[in-house]
């Protein structure tokens, strides 16, 4: 059965180009009524132009329906200003795609503070301030579908993106209470890694691999985790047609022996300490304390 959005209301950030374009366009195809959120900055995150106009012009020459808007994700009062002229046309918000993003790299020695402080903004604040604007919208409708973007980047690191691997794993921080915290109001929050040939990747993957990296490739597993059936609170990779999923674990540990609750004893329990099984995912923060407590429970005879 065809997965559809009739009836929905989604905004997509950053839908100027790229990603968000290429999402916003799909969600339309499946007759969801679509915000194309974007300022038309550069990549670098400077200037500004007519790209969510011309997206939206573009949806709406194919059927669909789109409304354009030029705000910035990292200003909050934009974000509840978008919010407020999306209810007043729509009457409601069912998806929020958190896609808008930047770039600033160099390595963290030459790093300015405002490069860093400027990609947290757009990145982590702008996905916080856009969802936090439409968060009671959802609450209220008892429906919401809000996915976060993160990136391999943030998951394992990435030379010269200090600023941008620390935005992108603290959207999957804030997308891990979020799904807690909405969940009970019928609102799931799932985060994409994509791995898709934009501007935003040119320098860094080959010409040749551009074609199997189209961005079409992603959207089939960022739609799947904004439509009514999608899990919450779960991380996929997708990109080249390769879907994957991905979890923050952490491993059973060792319970220390009392004589051994020293700094030489960490480091002589190394091996098991650092053993990545049963690599279980961290669902919720608790859980930290109750394995500790299974531990202690064991060695209790509990
Ligand atoms: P892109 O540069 O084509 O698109 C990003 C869009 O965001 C641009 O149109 C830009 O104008 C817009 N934007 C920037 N700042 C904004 C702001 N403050 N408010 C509103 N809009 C703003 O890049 P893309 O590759 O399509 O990236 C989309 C998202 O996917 C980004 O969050 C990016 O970090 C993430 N991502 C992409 C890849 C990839 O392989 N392309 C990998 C990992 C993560």
């Amino acid at each position: 059965m065809d997965i559809r959005f009739d009836d929905q209301v989604a905004i997509v950030t950053g839908a100027g180009n790229g990603l968000g374009r290429a999402y916003a366009l799909e969600l339309a195809r499946r007759g969801s009524r679509v915000v194309v959120n974007d300022l038309g900055a550069a990549r670098d995150g400077t200037g500004h132009s007519d790209a969510a106009l011309a997206v939206a012009e573009e949806i709406r020459s194919l059927g669909g329906e789109a409304i354009a808007d030029g705000s910035d994700v990292s200003d909050f009062a934009q974000m509840e200003a978008l919010a407020a002229r999306t209810l007043e046309a729509w009457g409601g918000v069912h998806i929020l795609i958190n896609n808008a993003g930047i770039l600033r790299d160099r390595t963290f020695a030459k790093m300015e503070a405002a490069d860093f402080e400027a990609v947290i903004r757009v990145h982590l604040l702008g996905s916080a301030f856009a969802t936090k604007a439409v968060w009671n919208v959802m609450r209220e409708q008892r429906y919401g579908r809000v996915l976060m973007t993160s990136s391999a980047s943030g998951m394992g690191g990435n030379f010269g993106q200090a600023n941008y691997s620390a935005a992108k794993l603290g959207v999957v921080g804030l997308a891990n209470t979020l799904r807690l915290e909405g969940v009970k109001y019928g609102i799931r929050v799932n985060s994409i890694v994509p791995a898709a040939g934009t501007r935003m990747t040119e320098d860094i993957f080959p010409n040749s691999a551009f074609d199997a990296f189209g961005v079409e490739n992603v959207v089939p597993a960022a739609l799947f985790l904004v439509s009514k059936d999608a899990p919450n609170g779960e991380i996929l990779s997708a990109g080249a047609g390769v879907v994957q999923g991905g979890w923050v674990t952490m491993g059973d540990g060792v319970l220390l022996p009392e004589a051994n609750r020293t700094v030489e004893g960490v480091a002589r329990a190394w091996a098991q300490v650092a053993a990545q099984e049963p690599g279980e995912p961290v669902r919720n923060g608790l859980e930290q304390a109750h394995r500790m407590f299974a531990l202690l429970g064991g060695a209790n005879g509990g």
